[in-house]
């Protein structure tokens, strides 16, 4: 039964509120036991192979192949044959098409791709059928209309296909990321072969089917799967024009080293670190809703999550006592519930590099807070965390934690705003609110950042283009910009 609190004159109202659980049907889903490389339209039989598991609960889901340098060979040949042999010839509305095709399949199994998405990833199901799925699709409508208009895209260029891209797409948005690499790279001609993330292959595998619903040409799109020496395999081919890479800082410098010297080209999407700017007189009930979207979206598994907060020092107890209070509110569990606010952290790894830096945030003297939560004994969690009294030289307001960890820092002037702001090796995103419009220009010269949000925050569309500055890596993906890394011009 829920406790009732009876307030003097006051009617009756629960202390806490119970939700019932809501899950989503997992049958919509089926997996097979086994998976396999998606090369020239085929299967191919993997070598080796090892388990895929649901974050939440630790289940085994599937056996995956671990692509050897021969598997990831083959799909290269399969891509080179589909690019020499009519993809970059047939005419681009004809290409359009295809992308489209491919655009309204996921729209009609939408379902289906986000509870996959939420059970092998680990994030909230609403977040997958809300933000994931649509914006999947609508990155393919996008590139699809792009197809036909190159010309006009970059006139008086002449603007042709680079050949085969090789892809490696991280764990946080295994569809999306999938979604940001393949469309633009097929609307310019060019074929692929995209490794996604050893801990979220799932949904790049249903794409295959998808793939092939479409009647993709056999050889436009090859999926190999495995860890990081599968996409170590793919950098060094020799017979890949292009790598798009997305993923840690550490090892997109590592893929640079390797790169230097050839003509492959590379575009690199890297880490963040980015400062989410509260001055005072910004709406503080809006800019706390801001604040949670910011980090705690993804279980802050976000490249471009708002994980230093700056606040203005007069507003600081106000605003930090409001987010409190807000983090009480937050539902934490089962991703596969459609209440869920935060789902399970995606891997063992990632939960043991989460718990080393709240561990060092804690021996370096800054103050934690946690709302209480229960979580399921079995799985990887992690509650949503605030860090206040945090000096700048911190690990955690340096270093990239990729969880449900903010970190609160205070400025007193919009100039030492900007300092803070830009006192980190990252460049990715920023986020500033405040009522005044002239105060946000301001602000968007200075700060060192890809995307800057003005009063709201992780917000996305596919014809606005989304990259780094600095150790963030360089190249555009979305709108005209994301064209250009899979183009070569006479
Ligand atoms: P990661 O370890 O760098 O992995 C990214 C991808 O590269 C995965 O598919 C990975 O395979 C593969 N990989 C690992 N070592 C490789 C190597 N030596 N050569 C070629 N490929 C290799 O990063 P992550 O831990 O998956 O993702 C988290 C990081 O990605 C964060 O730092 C985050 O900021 C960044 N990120 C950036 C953006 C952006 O748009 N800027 C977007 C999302 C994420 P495995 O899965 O086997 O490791
Ligand atoms: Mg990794």
């Amino acid at each position: 039964m829920t406790e009732v609190e009876r307030k003097r004159g006051a009617a009756p109202a629960p202390t806490s509120w119970e939700y019932a659980p809501a899950p989503e049907a997992r049958d919509i889903v089926t997996l097979r036991e086994r998976y396999g490389h998606f090369v020239g339209g085929e299967w191919l039989e993997p070598k080796e192979t090892y388990a895929t598991i649901s974050p939440a609960s630790e289940e085994q889901l599937a056996e995956i192949g671990q692509a050897t340098p021969e598997e990831v060979d083959l799909a290269v040949r399969a891509a080179r044959d589909a690019f020499d042999n009519g993809w970059a010839q047939i005419p681009p509305s004809e290409r359009a098409k295809y992308l489209f095709r491919i655009a309204r399949i996921l729209q009609e199994r939408s379902r289906e791709f986000a509870v996959l998405e939420s059970l092998n990833g680990g994030k909230p199901s609403k977040e997958s059928r809300d933000v994931d799925l649509p914006l999947s699709a609508a990155h393919f409508f996008y590139y699809a209309g792009w197809a036909d208009k190159l010309e006009y895209a970059f006139p008086n260029r002449t603007p042709r296909p680079v050949g085969v891209a090789g892809q490696i797409i991280p764990w946080n948005f295994p569809l999306l990321m999938l979604a940001w690499k393949i469309a633009p790279a097929l609307a310019c001609g060019n074929t692929v072969v995209l490794k996604p993330a050893e801990t979220t292959p799932l949904t790049a595998l249903l794409f295959c089917d998808v793939v092939r619903q479409a009647e993709l040409p056999p050889g436009v799109v090859n999926i190999v799967t495995g860890d990081g020496r599968t996409g170590g395999a793919l950098v060094t081919h020799e017979d890949v024009d292009k790598i798009a890479f997305t993923g840690s800082t550490d090892v997109g410098k590592a893929i640079q080293r390797e790169l230097a010297g050839t003509a492959k080209k590379l575009t690199l999407e890297l880490g963040g670190k980015a400062a989410n700017v509260i001055f005072d007189d910004a709406a503080l009930d809006q800019a706390v809703e801001g604040i949670v979207n910011g980090i705690y979206f993804n279980q802050g598994h976000v490249c471009c999550a708002g994980s230093r907060l700056l606040v203005q020092e007069s507003i600081y107890e106000p605003l930090i006592s409001k987010l409190k209070r807000r983090l009480t509110t937050l539902r934490v569990g089962d991703p596969l519930d459609k209440n869920t606010d935060i789902g399970a952290i995606n891997s063992r790894q990632q939960l043991d590099k989460i718990e080393e830096l709240v561990q060092s945030g804690r021996d370096e003297g800054a103050e934690i807070y946690q709302p209480p939560c229960r979580v399921p004994e079995k799985g990887y969690w992690f509650a949503p965390t605030v860090f206040t009294n945090v000096a700048q030289s911190y690990r955690i307001a340096q270093e990239e934690i990729f969880g449900p960890v903010l970190s609160v820092l205070t400025f007193r002037t919009p100039d030492e705003a900007v300092e803070k702001a830009n006192n980190t090796m990252y460049g990715l995103s920023a986020g500033v609110w405040t009522e005044k419009g002239s105060r946000i220009l301001w602000m968007a010269e200075r700060l060192r950042a890809g995307v800057v949000w003005a009063n709201t925050y992780n917000r996305f569309d596919p014809s606005s283009p989304f990259g780094g500055y600095r150790e963030s890596g360089f190249g555009r993906e979305g709108g005209r910009h994301g064209l250009e890394p899979y183009l070569e011009f006479e």
